[in-house]
C-alpha cells in the first residue's frame, strides 16, 4: 500500500478547529503541520523553542511562534483555545545524542508535564504524544536477530536511561489524565523516522540521514572510505516521514485506542551493513568500510511488531526502505550541494 491507496481518515474536525503542534520547527512536527495543512485545515498553530529562522519547515498560512514549552507559562498560552494537541517537542537525535545527553532527554519531561495540564485546562478534546521504541525492555534488544517488540514489552520496565525513561513516564501522565480526568489521549512509538526535512549532520541525525551525508561527502571529496558505527550488524527498521505523519492522524482519531500506547514503525528490518550498502547503489558508489567499535550504537537489534496496529487500523507503515532512501538521498544530496554553495540548510 503507498499513500495513494491510504485509506481516508474519519475526524470529528472542522475545517477552522485550531490544532496545536509542539516541536513543529522539528523534523516530525514540521511535516505534521504540512500534513494537516495539505488535509484542509486552516487553523493551525506551530511551536517550537528554536528562532523560527532555524525551523526546518515553515508551513504558510500557519501561525508559528517561538516558544519554550518547558515553561508553564508558555505552555497555557501555546494551547489557548485548541481542539486537538499534539505533543513533538523534546530534546532529542539519533544514538550520539541520547546516549551523551541523558539529563537533556530526562528533561523534555516538563514539556509533556505542562502541556498535558494546559491542554486539560484549556479544555482540549484530544492529545498526542510522541513516545518512541526506546521506552521497551532493553533486555529483550540484546540480539540484532531480536523479535520484532509488541506493545506489551515496555513492562517489566527496563527502558533506554534517560530518553526511554522519560517516555515511559510520559506516556503513563497520558494514560492517567484520561483515567482520572478524561483528557481523551493518544500515544504513538516511533520507530526510527527518517526522510526529508530531518537533521543530516551536527551530531542529532540518525543512520539514515549520516549513511547518506557521508557517501555524499566520500563522493565529493574523493575519499572512498565510510566509518560505521559499531559493527555494521547492528539491526533496525525504519519508517519513513510520509507513513508517520498519516500514522499519527489514524492514531489520534482511532476511539479504540485511547490512552493505548501503539507502534509506529516499520516491520522491515536492516543492518546497519545493508543499509550502507543501500545508500551506495542508490549513490553508484562501493565505499571502503571501516568500523569504530567505540561509538554509540544502541541495542543490537530493534524492530516494530505491527500485529496491533494492523488489527485496530487495518494498515501499518508500507512505504520500502529502498523508496523511502532513494527521496532521502535525494533531498539531503540538494542539501549538501546547498551547503557548498553557502545557502541556509536544514541543521541544529
Ligand atoms: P526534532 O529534534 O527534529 O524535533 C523536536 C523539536 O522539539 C525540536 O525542533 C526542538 O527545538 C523542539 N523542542 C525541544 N524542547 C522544546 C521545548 N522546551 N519547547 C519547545 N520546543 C522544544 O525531533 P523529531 O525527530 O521531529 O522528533 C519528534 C518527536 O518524536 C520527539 O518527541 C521524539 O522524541 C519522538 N521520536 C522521534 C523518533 C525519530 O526517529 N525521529 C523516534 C522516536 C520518537
Amino acid at each position: 500500500m503507498n499513500g495513494t491507496t491510504r485509506p481516508r481518515v474519519e475526524r470529528d474536525l472542522r475545517s477552522d478547529d485550531l490544532i496545536v503542534v509542539a516541536g513543529a520547527g522539528g523534523f516530525i512536527g514540521g511535516s505534521l503541520v504540512r500534513y494537516f495543512a495539505e488535509q484542509g485545515y486552516t487553523n493551525l498553530r506551530a511551536i517550537d523553542r528554536k528562532p523560527l529562522p532555524e525551523w526546518y519547515q515553515r508551513v504558510p498560512g500557519a501561525e508559528s511562534l517561538c516558544l519554550d514549552l518547558s515553561e508553564k507559562e508558555s505552555a497555557i498560552a501555546a494551547v489557548q483555545g485548541a481542539v486537538e494537541v499534539y505533543n513533538l517537542a523534546a530534546d532529542m537525535g539519533g544514538m550520539g545524542f541520547i546516549e551523551r545527553f541523558r539529563v537533556e532527554c530526562l528533561r523534555s519531561i516538563l514539556v509533556n508535564t505542562h502541556l498535558i495540564e494546559a491542554a486539560y485546562r484549556a479544555g482540549a478534546r484530544r492529545y498526542f504524544f510522541s513516545s518512541s521504541a526506546c521506552a521497551y525492555n532493553t533486555d529483550l534488544q540484546k540480539d540484532p536477530q531480536v523479535r520484532a517488540l509488541k506493545e506489551s514489552d515496555a513492562y517489566p520496565a527496563m527502558a533506554e536511561r534517560g530518553y526511554g525513561w522519560e517516555k515511559l513516564m510520559s506516556e503513563m501522565f497520558c494514560q492517567e489524565y484520561w483515567a482520572e480526568r478524561g483528557l481523551e489521549t493518544h500515544i504513538a512509538r516511533f520507530h526510527n523516522i527518517y526522510g526529508p526535512h530531518g537533521t543530516w549532520f551536527g551530531g542529532r541525525e540518525k543512520a539514515p540521514a549520516a549513511m547518506c551525508r557521508k557517501v555524499l561527502e566520500a563522493q565529493d571529496t574523493g575519499d572512498f572510505r565510510i566509518e560505521i558505527w559499531g559493527d555494521g550488524t547492528q539491526t533496525r527498521s525504519f519508517c519513513f516521514i510520509d507513513d508517520c505523519t498519516y500514522g499519527i492522524d489514524r492514531i489520534m482519531h482511532c476511539d479504540e485506542l485511547i490512552a493505548t500506547p501503539i507502534n509506529l514503525g516499520s516491520s522491515e528490518l536492516i543492518s546497519i551493513n545493508d543499509l550502507v550498502s543501500m545508500v551506495e547503489s542508490i549513490a553508484g558508489v562501493e565505499l571502503e568500510r571501516s568500523y569504530d567499535l567505540d561509538a554509540p550504537k544502541g541495542v543490537a537489534g530493534r524492530n516494530s511488531d505491527n500485529t496491533f496496529i494492523q488489527q485496530v487500523l487495518g494498515w501499518e507503515p508500507s512505504t520500502s526502505l529502498r523508496e523511502g532512501m532513494e527521496k532521502t538521498y535525494a533531498w539531503i544530496g540538494q542539501q549538501y550541494a546547498d551547503r557548498k554553495a553557502g545557502r541556509r540548510v536544514v541543521t541544529d
